[in-house]
């Protein structure tokens, strides 16, 4: 909580294309892999961009 609720800024949700996403990642949403080669959200707190956090378009979705 806090990171994703404003706490840290407005949060940019930046668009990862499948060629870009180069590593494998875990959801914050499902603590599920995010595969490498699958598109997918990164959120960026603007006061913290060290805390971006890789999400599943569909768990970003849930989370709001
Ligand atoms: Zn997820």
């Amino acid at each position: 909580m806090g990171l994703w609720d404003g706490s840290y800024g407005a949060v940019e949700i930046r668009r990862v294309q499948p060629y870009e996403a180069l590593k494998k990642y875990v959801c914050p949403g499902c603590h599920q892999m995010i595969p490498r080669g699958t598109g997918h959200l990164v959120a960026v707190p603007a006061d913290a961009p060290d805390l971006r956090r890789h999400w599943h378009k569909s768990c970003w979705g849930r989370n709001k």
